[in-house]
């Protein structure tokens, strides 16, 4: 394959609609025989630190959401500076962009353009030498499928309802495919539909930003309490074949002024949490907690890692926002056991890879994941896979732009045949 196959000839963006609505950046780029895409998400319980996602602010579009400024800076400023450059050269080209940028949190230009580009690159790369996404960006790594963590009710910032915690997960923890573990959580996903429809109304199985039904609940124990009989009822076993998980984003909860959390409508501190914590965990099969404090608490992730990490996954999301000083700071201090992975937590895909191989060096879990915003984009499917994160969270299995992941998986093991990794029980221990 000759170099000019792999120049970068053009690099076009636009503004397309997000799962909530708003505007975000798509680009397209193209080598001389290769073509990328990507659309960039975005969060809503964003952590303080992460890289900046440039909206216009003019009121009168989109409430001030555009992101016209971010597609005019792919267009005129980061595209036309890597033309002619070889689209595998990603940690040079992403290097490029960072300094485009010039600042900490890529908030001149956007992260939102930079991520675009970097990603598009990434696509366009791989499909210049033919092959996936997935097995291209593997390089020396050995793919893997990623155990799905599903979230099949919705709190928090993602739903009009009075659940204090965001995301409620069933873990498919049973099973030796993926295809397996993705039926399981859509049967369940089922069972709790109809759970919820007969004890608290037809308005309960309304849905939240990731596809989770937003019931009119205000216990997080009663929300569990609602999974657990859903696992049974769809003929599983909780704690045997099937785990729970539970994504706090207690910074939405936090105030800051008090240094006191609104839980389940009751104001408490930091240690009454972690008893909570506690007290979920001996109740119900709970694997993974994301979250558990507000994201300047890293004392506060130690002492839960000490207590429970040995048997539950403690993940820092807002806390590490996928950037190498917030986990290398996490790592000293033994705070979380794993790391949560958003590209656009910090803008470009060498970055990413580099906080993905921090925390497997410090033996930490990898749980790619999506923003609450996405698009039918499924590129963090192939992510996953290639990096062999082990784990993924893309949301409820239901609402096409949560399918899209779910859905891109089921093809990559299929293509992968004999030789597709998936851990099943051991997901705890995939990222190794
Ligand atoms: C999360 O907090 O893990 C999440 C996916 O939500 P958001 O995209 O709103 O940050
Ligand atoms: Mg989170």
């Amino acid at each position: 394959m000759s170099s000019s196959e792999f120049r970068v000839e053009k690099v076009v963006s636009r503004e397309v609609l997000d799962s909530r609505a708003n505007p975000t950046v798509q680009v397209d780029l193209y080598t001389g025989s290769g073509f990328g895409r990507f659309s960039v998400p975005s969060g809503a319980s964003k952590g303080h630190l992460e890289a900046l996602e440039l909206r216009d602010g003019d009121k009168q579009r989109y409430a001030g959401l555009g992101v016209q400024k971010a597609v005019e800076n792919v267009n005129k400023i980061l595209g036309p500076k890597i033309l002619g450059m070889d689209s595998r050269d990603q940690a040079k080209i992403d290097r490029i962009l960072i300094n485009l940028d010039g600042t900490e949190n890529k908030g001149r230009l956007g992260a939102n353009a930079i991520l675009g580009v970097s990603i598009a690159l990434a696509r366009a790369s791989a499909d210049t030498t033919k092959s996936p996404f997935y097995r291209a960006l593997a390089e020396g790594r050995k793919p893997s499928l990623p155990m799905p963590l599903m979230n099949i009710i919705n709190g928090g910032k993602h739903a009009g309802n009075e659940l204090s915690f965001q995301e409620f997960m069933v873990i498919p923890a049973g099973f030796r495919t993926f295809k397996e573990a993705l039926r399981c959580g859509g049967e369940i996903y089922h069972a709790l539909r109809l759970r919820l429809e007969a004890k608290y109304g037809k308005s309960a199985i309304n849905v939240g930003d990731e596809g989770g039904f937003a019931p009119p609940i205000n216990s997080v124990e009663e929300a569990l309490g609602q999974i657990n009989d859903a696992v049974d009822e769809a003929g599983y076993s909780p704690g045997q074949n099937v785990a729970l998980g539970i994504d706090a984003a207690a910074d939405s909860f936090y105030n800051q002024a008090s240094g006191k959390y609104n839980v389940d409508g009751k104001l408490i501190d930091g240690d009454d949490l972690l008893e909570l914590y506690v007290s979920l965990q001996e109740k119900f099969p709970l694997k993974s907690i994301e979250d558990p404090f507000h994201d300047e608490d890293f004392a506060s992730f130690t002492r839960i890692t000490k207590k429970r990490g040995a048997k539950v996954q403690i993940v820092g999301d807002d806390l590490f926002v996928t950037n190498i000083k917030r986990v290398a700071q996490g790592i000293r201090v033994k705070a979380a056991n794993a790391l949560l992975v958003k590209i656009n937590q910090i803008g470009t895909l060498t970055e990413t890879i580099e906080a993905v191989e921090m925390a497997r060096k410090a033996n930490y879990g990898l749980v790619l994941s999506h923003r609450s915003g996405e698009t039918e984009d499924n590129s963090i499917a192939d992510i996953s896979v290639a990096l062999a994160t082990g784990q993924i969270k893309a949301g409820a299995p239901a609402r096409g732009e949560r399918t899209s992941k779910y859905n891109r998986l089921l093809l990559i093991e299929e293509e992968l045949g004999s030789s597709a990794r998936f851990y099943g029980p051991e997901f705890l221990k995939s990222h190794n």
